[in-house]
């Protein structure tokens, strides 16, 4: 593998350009606020958003901060340690951030699938193949209350895919291939030998 093991988790390309210092420390800063694989938080089913209020909205703004500074394409409340159902994404670097509460899988292309490389922000240094539907239709609602309905494809399907399991208690880990998972479990122990479950 890589010399570099801390890869840039839920950024789903591989191309790393930067070594700039000071995004070194504002991302080591955002992900020291991620809960870490091992954390139970990541693992329960999170609760549905009932209040559209300026909480919600600063915590939308808040919440795609900390993904921008921890250099991740998207953030589900639960990796924060918050049980709701709401996450942001944004799909390279001129895409507006887009917030999904409450959101529902409504269609996915079963019958059209692919299999890429994805990593997580609450598994550093870990990546697996994770195979999933190429396309899907996603009902939910906006900071707002809007209702939203959201088809995509590609790279912004797969993180929506990827942050609505994070709603649901469910890590790449348990999309991944047995030996993809116990090639996982190993790098991961490798990465943080000191590192117990929380
Ligand atoms: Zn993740």
């Amino acid at each position: 593998m890589a010399a570099e093991p801390d890869m840039r988790e839920e950024r789903l390309d591989d191309e790393d350009t930067t070594v700039d210092p000071a995004v070194e420390a504002r991302r080591a800063a955002a992900l020291s606020l991620l809960r870490r694989y091992g954390d139970p938080a990541l693992r329960s089913s999170a609760t549905p958003v009932d209040r559209f209020d300026d909480a919600l909205q600063a915590q939308v703004a808040q919440m795609g901060k900390i993904m921008g500074d921890a250099l991740g394409v998207g953030l589900a409340a639960p990796q924060l340690g918050l049980s709701q159902r709401l996450l942001v994404y944004r799909v390279g670097a001129d895409a507006p951030l887009v917030a999904l509460v409450n959101p529902e899988l409504e269609w996915a292309s079963d019958e059209d699938l692919e299999v890429l490389e994805e990593g997580c922000l609450s598994i550093p240094g870990v990546s697996v193949d994770v195979e999933r539907p190429v396309h899907v239709r996603v009902r939910a609602r906006d900071e707002q209350g809007e209702q939203r309905l959201v088809e995509a494809s590609g790279l912004e399907a797969r993180v929506i895919q990827h942050e609505v399991d994070h709603l649901d208690g469910v890590l790449i880990l348990d999309r991944a291939t047995k030996e993809g998972r116990r090639e996982a479990l190993r790098a991961l122990r490798e990465a943080q030998p000191e590192s117990r479950a929380a």
